[in-house]
């Protein structure tokens, strides 16, 4: 089979990386090379910057209404092919189809449509009093810088470009090289859809060729990255010299907390494993610390395990696929690996543990078997770094004091998830435990409008509705006065 060949948007333009070099993009279900995309450098990036510079005035001029129509179009153009777009996305990263058509495509539509109407509703803040009148102007920074990961790559990609462009700036965005696919294709309805020549700018190509020559460039005035906590430090490190705004959401190693009290309904469980196994683990979000009071721990561990032996896994084309491949064969072995040393760390793997082969097509891809251990001490390491893949661990607990401490025995702090009927616990909990996102009773239950990040190293700032259209403005206060005299 051909590659296919994808291509940058500079300027308006598809166009060849300066280099003429190009990455190879893997279907992971398969384990071919499928497509290839653009191994750009800084040259392309200073193109990119270039555009994006030229273009900034007169997008930063247009009313905040014919911005939001912009982006409207563009989301009525993704709306429009969502199911091949879920194909490519699940072609791209091993997913379900059926996930990517159910979850990442219809909210990236939500993310282009939420900023557009945001933007036009946002106002700013006014201080009086007897001697003068405050108002603040909230201003686009000029270009901004754009980077997103591998697990959901058209969902994050434009949960970051649709507020910076619904703010009034331009932007330079880089996706994953390893799922470069879906945001190709935005590119080509960009084009399509008549967006200004650059005003959307997509660089591909590698991190330390592409993202480091963004985060880097003098005229990059902020840059909104996801990925992980390793790569947070060093884009950390490089802005701080610049005095650049970041904004950083990085790894979990989340806790989902369940009390004796809990209303553990068929639904409920269904929703612990989800936040456990959901696109392979692969989610920032997930739970792979499943922390269980002692009372129920054998009753509900037999429940969990009869619903996570039940999940099909098989050729994420297929619809009645609940677990595709893992993203990459690196990551793959890294997942693998983690296993690896829960056996050596003493954990009892209760069930999956391995690699599986998929007859047919997908004899070649990557795929991991949903596993769940037991029996680890809290502090190893599996308990308190990040795997990323399909793997929980179940934790007993005495105590509301011990489940506390379990939760908060990590570097990391994105979401935790508590489950009991016992609304006073649910409260008190969740002040004591050190999160950005706390779910009682559910999982990945998002409303746009929230603050949305994590604490320690899972990040830095917050996305999500006002705070990022805060992220991505400068505010300017002009103070008038109100009496001749006043000082
Ligand atoms: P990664 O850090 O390897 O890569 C993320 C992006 O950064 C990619 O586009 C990559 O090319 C780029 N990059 C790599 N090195 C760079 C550098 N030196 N300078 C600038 N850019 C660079 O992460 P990943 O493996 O793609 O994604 C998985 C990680 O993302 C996990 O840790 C996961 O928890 C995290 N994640 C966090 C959230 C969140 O909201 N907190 C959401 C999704 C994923």
């Amino acid at each position: 089979m051909e590659s296919i060949i994808l291509a940058n948007l500079i300027g308006g333009r598809l166009r060849a990386p300066e280099s003429g070099a190009y990455l190879d993009v893997f279907e992971p279900a398969t384990g071919k090379v499928y497509a290839r995309c653009p191994d750009s450098d800084a040259r392309d990036v200073e193109a990119a910057v270039a555009a994006a510079e030229h273009a900034a005035p007169a997008w930063a001029a247009l009313p905040a209404g014919e911005r939001a129509t912009h982006l409207h179009r563009l989301a009525e153009a993704v709306e429009a092919r969502l199911d091949g777009l879920a194909r490519e996305e699940s072609r791209d990263t091993g997913k379900p189809v059926k996930l990517a058509r159910s979850v990442d495509i219809p909210r990236a539509v939500a993310n282009l449509r939420f900023f557009a109407e945001a933007v036009t509703q946002w106002s700013s803040e006014a201080h009086a009093d007897a001697h003068a009148l405050n108002y603040t102007l909230r201003l686009p920074l000029g270009v901004a810088g754009c980077i997103s990961p591998w697990n959901l790559p058209l969902y994050l990609f434009t949960w970051k470009i649709a507020p910076a462009l619904a703010a009034g700036n331009t932007v330079v965005a880089k996706p994953s090289e390893i799922t470069p696919f879906t945001a190709f294709r935005l590119s080509e309805l960009a084009v399509e859809c008549g967006f200004p020549p650059g005003v959307l700018n997509i660089v591909h190509g590698s991190g330390p060729k592409v993202g480091q020559a963004i985060v880097g460039h003098p005229k990059i005035k902020a840059v909104s990255f996801t990925g992980s906590t390793r790569t947070g430090a060093s884009i950390a490190e490089t802005a701080a010299r610049q005095f650049k705004k970041v904004s950083l959401e990085m790894g979990g190693k989340n806790p989902a907390i369940v009390f004796a009290d809990a209303d553990l309904s068929d639904a409920s469980l269904d929703t612990l494993v989800r936040s456990g196994f959901s696109n392979q683990g692969e989610i920032c979000l997930c739970g792979s610390r499943l922390l269980i009071e002692s009372a129920i721990y054998e009753d509900f561990k037999r429940r969990y395990l009869e619903r996570v032996k039940a999940l099909r896994m098989g050729d994420p084309a297929d619809e009645s696929s609940d677990l595709g491949a893992l993203v990459s064969k690196p990551h793959f072995e890294k997942v693998m690996g983690c296993i690896a040393r829960a056996r050596e760390e003493g954990g009892k793997v209760l069930c999956g543990g391995d690699a599986v082969k998929v007859p047919g097509r997908c004899e070649g891809g990557w795929f991991a078997a949903p596993t769940v251990i037991e029996g680890l001490p809290q502090q190893c390491a599996t308990n308190r770094e990040e795997i990323f893949g399909p793997v929980v661990t179940l934790i007993p607990f005495d105590s509301e004091d011990e489940a506390v401490a379990i939760a908060n025995g990590t570097d990391y702090g994105l979401a935790a998830s508590l489950w009991t009927r016992d609304l006073a616990r649910a409260h008190r909990v969740a002040a004591r435990i050190e999160f950005g996102i706390v779910w009682v009773n559910c999982w990945m239950l998002r409303d746009l409008r929230t603050p949305f990040g994590g604490v320690k190293h899972s990040g830095m700032g917050r996305e999500g509705g006002v705070e990022a259209l805060r992220f991505f403005t400068e505010p300017r206060n002009i103070c008038i006065a109100q009496r001749e005299a006043t000082t």
